[in-house]
């Protein structure tokens, strides 16, 4: 069991254990149950010191008078030396949150593409010469809110980070990371390569810690002007509620219960690889993970066969395993939740298709995993079709026709996305309009491209991040005029 030290929290361009009022955070590997190490945790002295560096980074003409291809230069070399590091990001995150190692290596070089993507936008953005309506030029330029934190979840923290941290920098903010208490490395990391690339101190802090802690003494800081959420439905209303309060913008990126439709002139192999694809990649903890399978009647059997068929030859392995397809969930509280919903739709009546309990491999008993999981025989209003479980658990619902079809699937208080699986175009079209869901996928499932906007409709958040406008949800508009 490793007893050094924990690891240092970033503040001001100095890596610092801070004052320990608040316990360290235990760094757990969930395929062994290890201990990895432990991080120290930030409290209310250490809030109360970044957001004060922030603020004096944020003005400092070191970093506000930066010219956007000067800021777009230190995008790319984070961006360069993330992939320099990218074993060391790659193996952080999966010693935290058990992803297989392929699936890490992957996330490495997504994050690093989204620092290069904002360097570009950075460049390139323009600001707007509005119509002439009289005797005057008006001009619209955007503006940084000064301090923005970033808070994010366990699932992908590197892609979430990148997402974050790369627009906001690249919008002329400050920021403060709060990571989440389960996976704080690939944050620190980041910290660690943004000093090398020459980002001035304060700019960018890392301040591992709780989300009732650090993350809501952040949410509720005056010197705080914009936040950027993602994670869970009940986190993201508490925040909106804080923010409320301050009049503060927030984005919130959160759960989601997503449809995953299959009909019946569709490819039943293609559509069978990503509908499995869909919800046991990453143990099924993934936002968009297609936790809903509507299939329409005629398919039904011939597809849940294939399924059944698939969820059992899933390799689950350790992450590091050669082969290995799915690890474990990323922590064993999570896991006795996933087993604890599952468990409650059998006593509801729901018939166990496949999966149901951990693997009964002996190599694996100390870990948090769980079987890729069917379940059939549920409405689309039980608990089990209704809750975000955020793990390898497909719900089999049949449908008869396009009516019944959207009744049910746009029958959740998640609008997250959705995929169609459909030989009509015209009818997946039609379908993919009517879905009540910020992405849609049709005959194809998860592609997420940086330069296409995300986000969710109803319960699942607010604002979109990733594309050009993803620079633009960190900045304010101004407008200026010029009397001729
Ligand atoms: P969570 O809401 O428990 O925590 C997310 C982050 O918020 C963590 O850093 C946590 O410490 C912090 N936090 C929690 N309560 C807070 C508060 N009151 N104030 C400030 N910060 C707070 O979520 P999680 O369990 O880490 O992640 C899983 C959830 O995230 C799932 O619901 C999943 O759907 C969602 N998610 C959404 C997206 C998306 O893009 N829509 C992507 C990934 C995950």
């Amino acid at each position: 069991m490793p007893t050094s030290a924990p690891k240092p929290m970033l503040i001001d361009g100095q890596f610092t254990p801070g004052s320990g009022a608040e316990p360290p955070l235990a760094s757990v590997n969930p395929a062994t149950g290890a201990l990895n190490h432990h991080v120290a945790a930030a409290g209310a002295a250490e809030v109360e010191a970044a957001v004060h560096a922030a603020t004096r980074a944020a003005q400092a003409k070191a970093w506000r008078t930066l010219l956007p291809p000067q800021r777009a230069a230190l995008l790319h070399r984070i961006s360069e030396l993330m992939q320099r590091d990218a074993d060391t990001f790659a193996r952080h995150q999966m010693l935290e949150n058990g992803k297989v190692w392929g699936e890490c290596v992957a996330q490495v070089k997504s994050a690093a593409a989204t620092f290069r993507y904002y360097a570009g936008v950075c460049e390139t953005m323009t600001s707007e010469l509005t119509p002439e309506r009289g005797a005057y030029l008006s001009m619209t330029v955007h503006e940084p809110y000064g301090v923005v934190a970033a808070i994010t979840p366990w699932n992908s923290p590197m892609t979430m980070e990148a997402q974050k941290v790369a627009p906001a920098l690249a919008a002329g903010n400050a920021v403060l990371l709060k990571p989440s208490e389960v996976t704080p490395s690939a944050a620190l990391e980041l910290g660690r390569i943004a000093l090398e690339a020459g980002l001035p101190p304060g700019v960018l802090n890392v301040l591992p810690g709780t989300g009732a802690g650090v993350g809501a003494a952040l949410v509720a800081h005056p010197g705080v002007r914009m936040v950027s959420f993602t994670g869970g439905t009940e986190s993201g209303r508490r925040i909106a509620e804080a923010a409320a309060r301050k009049l503060m913008p927030v984005a919130l990126e959160l759960g989601g219960k997503s449809p995953h439709i299959v009909f019946d002139d569709a490819n039943l192999d293609e559509a069978a690889e990503a509908v499995a694809g869909g919800i046991f990649e990453g143990s099924g903890q993934s936002c968009v993970a297609g936790s809903r399978l509507f299939v329409q009647r005629r398919v039904h059997d011939a597809l849940v066969e294939k399924l059944v068929a698939r969820a059992r030859s899933l390799k689950v392995d350790l992450p590091d395993a050669p082969g290995a397809q799915m690890g474990p969930i990323a922590t064993f509280a999570h896991r006795d939740r996933i087993a604890q919903m599952v468990q409650a739709a059998r006593h509801e009546g729901a018939e166990l298709l496949a999966g149901g309990h951990a693997p009964a491999d002996d190599r694996l008993a100390g870990g948090a995993f769980y079987l890729p999981t069917l379940i059939g025989g549920v409405s689309n209003r039980a608990a089990i079709a209704q809750q975000e479980i955020f793990g390898p658990v497909l719900c089999v619902l049949p449908f008869e026709d396009e009516d019944d079809l959207l009744a049910q699937a746009n029958d959740s208080v998640y609008g997250l996305a959705a995929g169609v699986w459909s030989a009509d175009f015209r009818r997946a079209w039609r379908v993919a309009r009517a879905l009540e869901a910020g992405t849609v996928w049709i005959n194809t499932y998860k592609q997420l491209s940086i330069a296409t906007p995300f986000g969710g409709f109803k319960h699942s958040g607010l604002g979109r991040e990733k594309g050009l406008s993803g620079m633009r949800l960190y900045q304010q508009a101004k407008g200026i005029y010029v009397g001729l």
